[in-house]
């Protein structure tokens, strides 16, 4: 499938409809611009791409709504050059998202049926990103490449892995949802030193579960 100028537009709508839900970052709403959602999902979804809802990805996961790609992306105040750590790779749109505002992102993905299919899409003449995925366990994080200036977890965490606090900067900041059962308190975190960390929350979003290990 190809991106159209019909495409384009449907994203225009869809930028409208995020700023009138608050969202004012100037850059996650040009990256919304530069990513073709509909590319990350089933062909029979292609109609409705542009709407804000979830949809299945396969290996019983979602790719989130865009309202909560655009909200997690903006508590996380990425700026271009920036060294992302990102949990949950799914599809590779919030993927594509950090990487069309200039990050450099390096995600993990637990599933390899969808880590295999986030490499594909990242190599779709349309999305064109390189960024750097992993089939792994995200509690782990990723020790050999850290220390990172932002740190993104996309499924459900039920508490903060001590992995990924110490793989973030000091001065970092990390956007967690916490908390199990399908409902999650968006949770920003900033790194004040090795000990100290300032916590804020914004409300409450639902997640698929982060599980541990890896599944084929
Ligand atoms: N950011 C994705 C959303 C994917 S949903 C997108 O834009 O499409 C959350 C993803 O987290 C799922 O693909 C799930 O398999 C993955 N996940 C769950 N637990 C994980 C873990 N411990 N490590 C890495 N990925 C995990």
């Amino acid at each position: 499938m190809q991106d159209t100028p019909r495409h384009k537009g449907m994203r225009k709508q869809l930028i409208d409809e995020l700023k009138q839900m608050g969202i004012d970052n100037q850059a996650v709403l040009k990256a919304f611009d530069q990513v073709p959602r509909h590319l990350f999902l089933d062909p029979v979804f292609e109609k409705q791409a542009y709407s804000n809802v979830a949809f299945q990805i396969g290996a019983g996961q979602t790719i989130s709504q865009p309202y909560t790609v655009a909200f997690q992306t903006s508590l996380l105040e990425v700026e271009r050059g920036m060294k992302v750590l990102e949990i949950g790779t799914g599809s590779a749109f919030q993927t594509a998202i950090l990487s069309k505002i200039g990050a450099k992102v390096y995600s993990v993905e637990r599933q390899s049926k969808l880590h295999l299919l986030a490499k594909e899409n990242c190599r779709h003449p349309a999305i064109n990103i390189n960024p750097k995925l992993f089939f792994g366990d995200g509690y782990k994080g990723l020790p050999q490449y850290a220390p990172f200036d932002r740190v993104l977890v996309t499924c459900g965490a039920p508490f903060i892995p001590d992995a990924l606090i110490e793989q973030l900067k000091i001065g970092g900041i990390m956007v967690i949802p916490l908390g199990e059962d399908g409902m999650q308190i968006m949770t920003k975190i900033v790194k004040i030193d090795h000990e100290t960390y300032e916590k804020s929350t914004y409300g409450d979003f639902s997640f698929v579960p982060m599980l541990n290990n890896t599944a084929k």
